[in-house]
């Protein structure tokens, strides 16, 4: 039986001062991450580091931040609903005592924006107090969740990580490394886990390594982290990346490198490349920026067309658009400009201004692409709308053509590992052709990436099927057993 800890310092206080971003962005149709994890093992600044590692992971989810540290006697935790920035300050931040650290970022999908779903989640069970932070989606949470009720258990969440911290408390195994074993070994999904102790730090990668996990050090201490830029600005290194099914311990024995089950198919998320990752990020030391290059130069060896300028739709095209600038010699050119400080709007938007929306967030740059044919990069198309309204606003500043071109293959499937996307009736791949889309989007032309083409830009050399790359959501091909008749699941975190 798991309980909520409710002594000790720090405790969260359910300040709800804003709503955050929680649910679909109306205004922008883009996918949303879904929750980053940071951890520290043997710093004595292990708040602050995490604190740092987590700005870095901002872009992963911005619905609600927490850090929680552990010195030989305590737990010390502190949650709250909104940015890293807005979470925390110096009446919270330096109650956060010991030397090692879990910290999060939550992405929520709609109606889950709460704060008994932030992480950290912290539970006593039978062998002490046991903090749990994760990324990803279990797919068979809720069928655990109902055996796990009808045997007594009382959850507090609707969190899948509180599934798994019910089944380590329940776990026969009184070693927390083996009881957290036994409860992965019952649960199936993408997830990176980190579980801290008042000793033990514990990371691991689900058995297909579909999300990102990476290990760095900073002097002696060990860090981890969703993504490698979460390393570079504590000043630490990246080591390399957890391998799937991979348990790491650390503890006053250093570090030991162990496994949970044997390696399954291997199945990073293409995704991460092709648009959630931060481009200074390296996932399995391929750097992110530079495989969004090697696809818009394959985009340009595939579908080339003639044009004035080559222009990104900021900031996750900008790398793929550099590459098609590149291969092709036209001159890549700033078309686009994006309003950086939108953020937190503390009005909805009337239905004209939502119409308009896209322009409070994308501007075109009228001397740029006035009376020029233009080549548009995006990284995906998701329901079309956000699309033609960029179409829109550079025909309306002037431009005389604009060929779309995606650093992707269709995106026609809901994922089922943590990534919110839409129900496949609302795909606009999954809906239409290529020609009904580009009319769709009022395109002169569009083009799609081909998966073998993306799968070649990535450039990993595994030798296994697909590259060893999840593209659940272009060929309807999932690694794990999935529960098609949901359709579209959200972050699980
Ligand atoms: S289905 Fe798509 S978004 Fe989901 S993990 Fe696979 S590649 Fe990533």
């Amino acid at each position: 039986m798991s309980d909520a800890v409710t002594s000790g310092k720090g405790l969260w206080t359910g300040s709800y001062y804003n709503e955050g971003h929680g649910g679909h962005d109306g205004l922008f149709d883009k996918l949303k991450e879904e929750c980053g994890v940071f951890g520290v093992f043997g710093h004595p600044d292990a708040a602050s580091l995490s604190y740092y590692g987590l700005h870095a992971l901002q872009h992963r989810g911005q619905e609600s931040a927490g850090i929680c540290t552990a010195d030989a006697d305590n737990f010390h935790y502190f949650r709250g609903m909104g940015l890293v920035k807005e979470v925390f300050d110096q009446s919270n931040l330096p109650t956060l005592v010991g030397t090692s650290a879990i910290a999060h970022v939550r992405y929520s999908t709609a109606g889950e924006s709460k704060l008994a779903n932030a992480q950290p989640l912290v539970f006593k069970y039978r062998e002490g107090d046991l903090a749990v932070a994760t990324n990803g989606n279990l797919v068979n949470a809720g069928e655990i969740r109902q055996q796990l009720e009808k045997q007594g258990s009382i959850f507090q969440t609707t969190s899948d990580t509180e599934v798994v911290a019910h089944l380590i408390a329940r776990s026969k195994h009184d070693d927390i490394v083996d009881a957290v074993k036994d409860a992965l070994q019952q649960v199936i999904g993408a997830y990176a886990f980190l579980i801290l102790t008042k000793d033990k730090l514990i990371a691991a990668l689900d058995p297909n390594g579909l999300r990102p996990f990476a290990m760095g050090k900073l002097g002696d201490a060990y860090l981890f982290a969703s993504e490698s830029c979460a390393f570079d600005i504590v000043g630490g290194t990246y080591m390399r990346d957890l391998l799937p099914g991979e348990l790491l311990v650390l503890d006053r024995n250093g570090l030991t490198e162990d496994r949970f089950t044997e390696s399954q198919t291997r199945a990073t998320c293409a995704m991460e490349y092709i648009y959630f990752a931060r481009p200074d990020s390296d996932i399995d030391a391929i750097n992110v920026h530079s495989a969004r290059k090697r696809m818009g130069k394959r985009l340009a060896s595939e579908a080339f067309v003639d044009a004035d300028l080559v222009t990104g739709v900021p900031d996750s095209s900008t790398s793929a658009a550099i590459g098609f600038a590149e291969q092709t010699g036209i001159p890549y050119e700033l078309g686009l400009i994006k309003n950086r400080y939108t953020g937190r709007t503390f009005i909805q938007p009337s239905q004209e201004l939502r119409e308009q929306g896209v322009k409070m967030k994308l501007s075109a740059v009228r001397k740029v692409v006035e009376g020029k044919r233009v080549v548009m990069i995006d990284d995906s198309i998701v329901r079309g709308t956000t699309s033609l309204r960029i179409v829109n606003l550079l025909r309306e500043a002037g431009a005389t053509e604009v060929h779309v071109r995606i650093s992707s293959p269709p995106f026609q499937n809901p994922c089922f590992y943590g990534i919110d996307t839409p129900s496949r009736k609302d795909l606009i791949a999954a809906q239409k052709t290529i020609e009904e889309i580009r009319q769709a989007i009022n395109a002169d032309s569009l083009y799609f990436l081909t998966q073998e083409g993306l799968i070649d830009s990535i450039g990993r050399k595994d030798g296994v099927e697909n590259g060893g790359f999840c593209t659940g959501c272009f060929d309807n091909r999932y690694v794990t057993y999935v529960n098609d008749s949901e359709n579209a699941v959200g972050c699980g975190c």
